[in-house]
This record gives structure tokens, sequence and C-alpha cells, in this order.
């Protein structure tokens, strides 16, 4: 295949990639060892009751009567049948759920998900996640990100600015919602049904009432910082993507990431803002926040739960509904949030029925912070069934008392050395070797180190394969 751009003659640098943008969306479906993969892009994890049923549906009708979440709180859809790609993007589409199909995988953006919920933070992100869907889907030249290119919206208490965004929008103190008229908890129905197709006139407009928010807020890219108004966030948050698109045109190595652009390749963020029109100052950096994700339980007038390994079957996908505020949010942990629920005593009654169709709901839980990629039989990359073999706690074989997440540290079980979707930050990576043993290696402060004893990786044996269970 041809490279995902062209090389600049003059730069000489090469090329990082030499193959288009494979990733899979909803209409471009991955062929996998277990059927066709679709992968659904949710702009802050946002779906509404009608949404959220649509995709229960879409899991029994059409692919293996499950629903995968993934590390930026998007949904796949697995065991999909060869024939069935046109009944699914219809049915998709009807509930609001492609409002543009040329954006359909550019629409990565994932934000606090506790927030406006808990008092916490400085900005109901969530709207800055509508509008900046909104300004996405409306232009043309961001269908050229690729579908990697990350969104990451923080209201400030720091739990998705450590999750790896391209661009990251960070709430500061003084900020408030203060958006007169916008969508609020329970308003996705509204947003769904309101996107401009690319390049109309409504994308021009302010329908979430963005000029009426106060406070300021830091726009990160790479090592670049600047302060603008809350108000103006969302629109510098694209204009910023648009600066990297340009960045990565005159490095011409097929970068897809900041990160991937060629050391000294300048962004030039501060023309970009100003080119679209977006007052800024220079920002010093603040160190990144890092805040946990939610724990489960009832947060306020809210409900949190996890997802075992990030799979439920549509039947739990069920227990979900129906929505108090016509509003769930999949979070970037495999995990849900449903806010809106009229008191406690609501919240604490649904916890309990979720809790029996079994989802984590207990803060302690030793599934908490556990992942793992898919795995075999779906892929066929993989050297184990690391989802049957994953297990919460400690990992058998390792000296006694070594729990891998010790710590508070994620844990990640992978079946090859790509690791799929496993975590920012510090982790514990659980990656099979081939003969039916894994290697434990604990990653921190971008360095990596034995989890026991003095070599860098130590090789164990997990429960299955100990015990043949
Ligand atoms: S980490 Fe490897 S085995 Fe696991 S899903 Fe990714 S490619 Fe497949």
């Amino acid at each position: 295949m041809p490279p995902t751009r062209a090389p600049s003659p003059d730069q000489g640098e090469s090329l990082i990639r030499d193959r288009g943008d494979a990733c899979p969306g909803a209409l471009r479906l991955h062929l996998a060892d277990d059927g066709r993969l679709a992968r659904l892009r949710l702009p802050g994890g946002l779906l509404t009751n009608r949404q959220a049923d649509v995709l229960g549906v879409a899991a029994e009708r059409l692919a293996d009567g499950a629903l995968s979440v993934t590390s930026r709180g998007n949904v796949e859809l697995r065991g999909l049948g060869e024939a069935c790609g046109g009944e699914l993007s219809r049915l998709l589409a009807d509930a609001g759920l492609l409002p543009s199909e040329r954006h359909e995988r550019v629409r990565n953006v994932v934000a606090s998900p506790l927030a406006g919920t808990d008092g916490l933070g400085h900005a109901d992100v969530q709207l800055w996640v509508r509008e900046l869907d909104r300004l996405l889907c409306a232009e043309e030249w961001t269908t050229a990100l690729s579908g990697r290119f990350l969104f990451a919206l923080d209201d400030g208490r720091g739990d998705v600015a450590g999750l790896g965004g391209d661009v990251t929008l960070i709430a500061e103190s003084g900020g408030a919602a203060g958006v007169a008229g916008a969508a609020g908890a329970g308003s996705t129905a509204g947003v769904a049904g309101s996107y401009g197709t690319a390049g109309s006139a409504d994308a021009y407009g302010d329908p979430y009432g963005m000029a009426g928010a106060s406070g300021t807020a830091l726009v990160r890219l790479g090592g670049q910082g600047f302060r603008v108004a809350a108000a103006d966030a969302p629109r510098a948050a694209l204009a910023a993507a648009r600066a990297f698109l340009a960045a990565a045109h005159r490095a011409g190595n097929g970068a897809w990431r900041v990160r991937e652009l060629p050391a000294g390749q300048t962004v030039d963020l501060a023309e970009a803002l100003a080119r679209a029109d977006v007052a800024a100052t220079p920002a010093t950096i603040p160190r990144t926040p890092v805040a946990p994700p939610p724990a489960p339980g009832v947060v306020g007038r809210a409900v949190v739960v996890h997802a075992p390994l990030g799979r439920v079957s549509a039947a739990q996908w069920r227990a979900l509904l129906p929505l108090p505020a016509d509003e769930l949010r999949v979070t970037p942990w495999r995990g849900f949030v449903l806010p809106g629920f009229a008191d406690g005593t609501a919240a604490g009654e649904r916890l309990d029925a979720l809790a029996d169709a079994g989802f984590v709901t207990d803060p302690g839980s030793p599934w908490l912070g556990v992942g793992a990629c898919t795995g075999r039989p779906g892929c066929a990359k993989s050297l184990a069934d690391v989802r049957a073999d994953a297990v919460p706690g400690e990992v058998p074989g390792t000296a006694p008392g070594t729990v891998p997440g010790t710590g508070g540290l994620p844990v990640h079980w992978s079946g090859c050395e790509r690791r799929c979707g496993h975590p920012h930050g510090d982790w514990v990576d659980v990656l099979a070797t081939g003969d039916g043993r894994y290697e434990v290696t604990r990653h921190t402060g971008g360095s990596t180190a034995p989890v026991t004893g003095s070599t860098l990786t130590e090789t164990v044996t997990t429960a299955r394969n100990t015990t043949g269970t």
C-alpha cells in the first residue's frame, strides 16, 4: 500500500509507517478470527437511552451477543456477519450515532466522566465534548486526522489529562458550566439530532451556549500550552489539531499522533489559535495532574460501575437502562456513569441491581484495574486466551505476596507484544510468551522493572496453566 502521506523531499525524514490508517470503525469493519469487528466512537462516552438500546439490539441481532468497552470509552461489536454492515450502519444512523459518515473514525474524545455531577472540577466538559464533536463533524479537513488521534477534555480534576491525548484541554479554577440553555445531563438526545453535516452553516452557530461559559482553560499539545477562555476551548482544541496536521504534512513521515512527529518538528500552535480567532496567552504546562478513575458506587446522584475486563453481555448492557437523565457515560476505564438519579436511595437501588447483573460495584473489588486485550480466539496474533487466563490480584507463579497491582497500578494481560488497550502512565504488563506462560513487568515513569527478583522480567505461570481450570 502507498504511504499515508508522501514524504517531503526536503525533509528526508524516515517514514514511520508505509500503510494507510486501517483503524476499524463503525463503517470500516475489521476482519478478525471471530468475525467482523465494528468500533463505534462515542465522544465523551455519551449515549442516550435509545442509543444504548440500539447497541444492545445490534449486539444480539448482528454480533456475538456482547459489547466490549475500549480504553477510550468507545464500544466494539465483535462476531459480525459478512453481510450485516449495511443493517448495522442503518441502525446506528437512525439512532443518531453516525452524525457524519466521513468523520466517524476521527471522533476520538475522552472527557472526565463525572464532570458536572459531583461538584468537583471546574467546568462541565461534557458540554465541551458536544461542541468539539459538532465542530469536528462540520469541517472537511478533519477527515485527514487518524482514527487514533485523541482529544482529552479534563475538567481540572486530572483524571483524563494523563491518558495520552494528542490535544488536551484542562479546565481551570474560576470556570463554570455557565451555558445558558445548553445541554445538561440528559440532553444527549438533542445533541444527537442537532449535528450539522460537514460544511453546514450550523457549524458556526452556538447550540451549546459556549459563549456563556466563564473561566479559562489550558490547551496542551506536546510541550506547548496556551491559556484560552473556556468559551473558546473547543475551538482551540480544533485549531490545535489543525496545527498538528500542518506539522505532520511538513514532516512527511506519516505521523498519526503528536508523539510520532520527528524531533525538532515544530507545531505552530500560536499561529493556529490566532488563525482560528482564539485569544490565547502562553502558559506553563503544569505537572500532569493524576486523579484516579471514578470508584464504583454512588457518587452524589450518579451511579458508577465497572465491567469486568470491559466486556458485557447484551443482557447486562440492558441492566444499565433506563437512564434516569437519558444519559450514559462510558468511561475510558471500561466502566459506566449513570447521572441524574432522583436521590441517593434510587441510586443505591440501581447500584444493587447492577451488582446482581454482574457489574463491579465494590470499590474494593480485585477486578478493578484488571484489563485484557482480545486474545484468543478472536485475535489471530494472540499467543493465549488471555481473557480466560486473566485473574484479579496475585498472579500465580510469582513469588509469594507479589501482586502485580500492588500500589494501585492497573494490570493488563496481553496476547502479544502489541499490548492493545494497555493503560497509560504506570502499569503492570502481563504478556503471553506462547509456551503457556506469561512475563510480568512493571512499567513506571517510562521505564520497566521486574515485579520481583533481579531480572528485567519475571516469567510466571497462570492459574489456568498450573491448575488446568
Ligand atoms: S495485543 Fe496482540 S493478541 Fe492482543 S488483541 Fe492486540 S494484536 Fe491481538
